[in-house]
């Protein structure tokens, strides 16, 4: 199947969990986790008709702009950022969806106050509590929300979490959830520097359910451009 195919059949399975939960298959958008595919593959999936890519490595993120992969897409950065390489994603991006720890968040609003741009980011909640991952919890992820006139630099768009790769259908539903709630918790607050406008959570084994429990941007990889030679 080419990148076409595969992307035209996930936007048929999105509308189908879309209308089988009640919802509007336009609220939700479709974000390519490009890792190790190269320019040109990534170009396909653009012009296949992808809402946005989502890039996990600096280096892959500073390869591939350059030859303009996005263009004429948002691109996002989707994966474990170190506080040293801020400045090679901090005004490069759309959106900076795994700010997952308070440094990283300093690191975010000192580098965008400096470049004198405000930087959209989410928060990466590690909604099931595992040892090896991060992300803040829940409980932090609400008060920092509450705090976010601090960083004037950020501007907090919503919620972002990687749980488990499920064994079976359903297994994420729980997790799914609680994000949905934290992420309506937050909403409902109306705190200042925070629009709950994106909740980033399913991806190839899972979307489906998370559809199902209100994401608004699913991230795919494998679907859309077969498997990766190892997982990242
Ligand atoms: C790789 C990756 C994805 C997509 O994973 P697939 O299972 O290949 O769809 C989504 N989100 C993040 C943060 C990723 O690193």
């Amino acid at each position: 199947m080419s990148i076409a195919e595969n992307v035209a059949a996930l936007r048929t399975r999105m509308t189908e969990a879309a209308l089988a939960a009640g919802r509007d298959p336009s609220e939700i958008l479709l974000c390519a986790a490009t890792k190790m595919n190269d320019a040109e593959r990534v170009k396909e999936a653009v012009a296949a008709g992808v809402d946005c890519c989502g890039e996990n490595r600096v280096q892959e993120l500073a390869q591939k702009q350059p030859l303009g992969a996005y263009e004429g897409r948002p691109v996002h950065f989707i994966g474990h950022l170190q506080t040293n390489k801020v400045n090679k994603v901090v005004g490069k991006v759309d959106l900076i969806q795994s700010v997952d720890r308070l440094e990283l968040l300093e690191a975010v609003d000192r580098t965008a106050r400096r470049l004198g741009i405000r930087q959209d980011i989410l928060f990466e909640v590690n909604i099931a509590a595992e040892a090896q991952k991060g992300g803040f919890t829940p409980e932090q992820a609400l008060e920092l929300a509450g705090e976010m006139e601090r960083w004037p630099g950020v501007f907090l768009r919503g919620l972002m979490a990687i749980p488990p790769v499920p064994e079976k259908k359903g297994d994420n539903c729980k997790y799914f959830a609680k994000m949905r709630n934290l992420y309506i918790d937050i909403a409902g607050k109306k705190y200042d520097n925070v629009s709950m406008v994106c909740l980033s959570m399913g991806m190839s084994d899972d979307f489906e359910d998370a559809i199902a429990e209100g994401s608004t941007m699913i991230r795919v990889g494998t679907a859309i451009f077969g498997p990766r030679a190892y997982a990242l």
